[in-house]
């Protein structure tokens, strides 16, 4: 069985040899870019190298990028455990030219590397091209033999790629892999394409226009390619399963899940075993990068999936911290490759175990008021604003947890009732800070009452809360 490590450096060594840099991958604290959450997409590290803003002493480079999805624009916290595909870490395998080589040969190569190295079935493969990029379907017919009914002509965004409303921009070309007809779903662009019978492998973006203003568009005088292929994704149709969580590190990861916890990954706590290997990861990943929990911006980010796979553990019966637990399998399986993991080992299980301790002081007591606030409510309720707020700000439940409880139920938050509860929160810190006096902005407000623990907190008045202060 081709194993990640083998599957990874097929593809680096394809892209080598064919005379492409190899680039290790860039830490996922994007560096110099305060707009950007994390790296979500190998090309993030050479944006300034497609601009031209920047140079570096090759022409064509491959990577394998640690991604992570889970906020901002790519958001696929809710996808994981209820997808084949989705992860909230993964590992983005790509090919760049920075104004060498085109559409052209980009195709050759991915169609080269999918079919001969990698050795998939020619039958078993579909692709997209942009619905005006006749030139991208005249080159699939040519160089992959592919008859017209498996070249899917889609107009969406979804086959136009831009960097931002101005900057390059370009069609992109998607190749799919059919995973077989005893599998619900749909090929590209048909009404139920969001099942896991056709699951996207590669995208290949042709960057070969500037978008000068809402209106103007030129086209570069050096066109790029930047491509993205998942590698659990690959990984999944070359070990022979369907799901990206049966691949062998998942597989491992879940076998520790289950022994840690005392329950199989089967039934109802399959999709619960999924979420915490994959929220291990990503947690992981991002504090060896240097994230610490906290909360605003990415550490508020980070604790929020921590608290998540947290939810899930409590689900499967867990009375103690387990996450913490689990950080020698996940070394174990990727260790070697990202020696980052390694180093970070003490600190990511003693952060974890921390953070799942405090959690589970009011994780108990906040899904028991979420139990009767939903007591009697059928599926297709709607949670108000104001309950959601309160487990927030008593029980520590960031909202997309509250919302990931409900989801089982089929119940959805009153979002923006939460939000206004929050406002009004706020107001009501600002208007006690002049009353009484106190200069701390309303940040420290939460900032304190974060250290004390959302429970004992009392607020500006408490005397727990001013003893901290
Ligand atoms: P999908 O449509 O399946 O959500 P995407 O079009 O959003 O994928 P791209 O932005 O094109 O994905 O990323 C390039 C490649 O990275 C994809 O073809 C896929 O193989 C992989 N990929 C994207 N998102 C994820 C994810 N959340 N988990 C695992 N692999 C992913
Ligand atoms: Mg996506
Ligand atoms: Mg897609
Ligand atoms: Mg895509």
């Amino acid at each position: 069985m081709a194993s990640l490590r083998d599957i990874r450096a097929t593809f680096l060594d394809y892209f080598g040899t064919n005379g492409h840099e190899i680039v290790p991958s860039s830490p996922l604290v994007p560096q110099d870019d305060p707009t950007l959450l994390f790296v979500n997409a190998g090309m993030v590290p050479f944006k300034n190298v497609f601009t031209g803003k920047e140079r570096r002493p090759y022409t064509c480079a491959t990577s394998s990028q640690k991604c992570v999805r889970a906020g901002g624009k790519h958001n696929d916290l809710d996808n994981v455990g209820y997808t084949a595909r989705h992860h909230t870490f993964f590992e983005m395998l790509g090919n760049f030219s920075f104004g060498d080589y085109f559409k052209e040969k980009a195709i050759h190569h991915a169609w080269e590397l999918v079919t001969k190295e990698y050795g998939l079935a020619a039958d078993r493969l579909l692709v997209t091209v942009y619905s005006e990029d006749e030139e991208a379907r005249v080159l699939w017919r040519k160089i992959a033999g592919l008859s017209d009914d498996r070249i899917i002509s889609i107009s969406t965004s979804d086959n136009f790629w831009s960097m931002g409303d101005t900057g390059p921009c370009g069609p992109c070309s998607e190749i799919f892999f059919d995973h077989g007809a005893d599998i619900p779903g749909g090929p590209p662009g048909s009404p139920d394409e969001d099942g896991d019978r056709f699951i996207e492998i590669w995208n290949l973006v042709f960057m070969q226009y500037e978008q000068l203003s809402p209106d103007e568009r030129v086209n570069l005088p050096k066109p790029s390619i930047d491509t993205g292929m998942g590698l659990e994704r690959i990984a999944a149709i070359l070990q022979g399963k369907h799901n990206n969580y049966e691949i062998d590190l998942f597989a491992n990861l879940i076998r520790a899940g289950e022994s840690v916890l005392g329950v199989k990954a089967e039934g109802t706590a399959l999709a619960s075993h999924r979420v915490i290997a994959d929220h291990l990861r990503s947690t992981c990943f991002l504090m060896a990068d240097g994230v610490s929990p906290s909360n605003e911006g990415r550490g508020y980010v980070l604790r929020r999936i921590m608290r998540r796979a947290m939810r899930h553990a409590h689900l499967l019966g867990a009375t103690e911290p387990v996450m913490w637990k689990l950080v020698e399998a996940l070394k174990v399986e990727m260790g070697e490759a990202y020696p980052e993991l390694v180093q970070a080992q003490p600190m990511l299980e003693d952060t974890l175990r921390m953070e799942e301790e405090r959690f589970q002081t009011t994780l108990g007591r906040g899904l028991g008021l979420l139990e009767e606030a939903t007591a009697g409510l059928s599926s297709g309720a709607v949670l108000p604003g104001d309950t959601a707020f309160k487990l927030y700000d008593t029980y520590g439940f960031p909202l997309d947890l509250t919302q990931d409880a409900l989801r089982a139920k089929g119940m959805t938050v009153d979002e923006a009732g939460f939000e206004t509860a929050m406002d009004k929160q706020r107001s009501d810190a600002r208007a006690s800070k002049f009353s009484s006096g106190q200069a701390a902005p309303a940040e420290v407000w939460f900032a304190v009452r974060d250290k004390a623990g959302a429970s004992k907190f009392l607020g500006y008045d408490g005397e727990e809360g001013r003893g901290k202060l």
